[in-house]
């Protein structure tokens, strides 16, 4: 176990990453760490966490009173508090709003489907939990189901939680959470996208077990919202979040032709 005072270290450096990569704002976001059973190391609401001081983070205990420090803690305590009681493995909770993970999330569109080796290897799914109203206890009741068995939770309409050993294990997997969301929004303009197999999926598994990693759970008894099968809106799961592409995007080489040549031959005849 680290120190208190590296770890309030690790946590204002951890902050300043996640700021620098535009995932927070202003006084956005909040990170912890555990010191102990019953001590949490986090960081205050109401301060800007890209400039903030060590100094300015304080200690709560499980319950949540200030045992250290002179300002008051995150308006998301109660879901870092929730993190650590549902995992007594993870010493680290984050919470950002990443820009894609928020985007997905208010246009309905789940990343939980498996989509990348590395995700099946690190992550598993990434599930989506349902929207709560930011700093109430709420947003904790919606991730405790899905924390339980994943690293990495988006929160509808708001941001992201992600647990770790330490600060920086939780960071990277923010990091890699956020990746993800970018490669499936560029891959949904390009074209229509394609999970992998259930075969590919077991595969991928059995090499990560040669490797000793932990399996990490996956989602498989949903529609999410990938298109692949091309019964998007159809499918009841969905039905209030049809796939509805921006204009121009995923239209055939043919409509684009057709466009064109309708484009000119209305230059021609005005
Ligand atoms: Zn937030």
């Amino acid at each position: 176990m680290k120190s208190e005072a590296q770890s309030r270290r690790d946590i204002v450096e951890v902050c300043k990453r996640i700021h620098n990569r535009g995932w927070i704002s202003s006084t956005d976001g909040n990170v912890s760490v555990r010191l102990s059973r019953d001590k949490i190391l986090i960081t205050p609401t109401g301060i800007h966490k890209g400039y903030m001081s060590e100094r300015d983070v304080i200690v709560v205990d499980m319950d949540g009173r200030l045992i250290a420090g002179s300002r008051n803690p995150s308006t998301e305590m109660v879901l870092h508090l929730t993190c650590y009681r549902e995992r007594p493995d993870v010493n680290s909770v984050v919470h950002a709003h990443p820009t894609m993970c928020v985007a997905f999330s208010l246009a309905g569109v789940s990343l939980a489907k498996c989509l990348l080796p590395e995700v099946i290897f690190t992550l598993g799914s990434i599930p989506t939990a349902e929207y709560a109203a930011p700093t109430t206890v709420d947003v904790a009741e919606s991730v405790r189901s899905h924390i339980k068995d994943f690293d990495a939770v988006i929160l509808a309409r708001h941001g992201s939680v992600t647990v770790g050993t330490d600060v920086f294990a939780a960071y990277n997997t923010l990091e890699r959470m956020e990746h993800v969301a970018e490669i499936t929004f560029h891959a949904r303009q390009i074209g229509n996208i394609k999970p992998l197999t259930a075969a590919q999926i077991e595969n991928l598994q059995a090499i990560g077990e040669k490797m000793g990693w932990p399996k990490k759970k996956i989602i498989t008894d949903m529609c999410n919202s990938c298109n692949a099968c091309g019964k998007f809106s159809a499918c009841p799961t969905n039905a209030e979040a049809p796939l509805t592409p921006a204009p121009g995007l995923n239209a055939s080489v043919e409509e684009l032709i057709a466009e064109e040549v309708r484009a000119e031959l209305m230059k021609r005849s005005s």
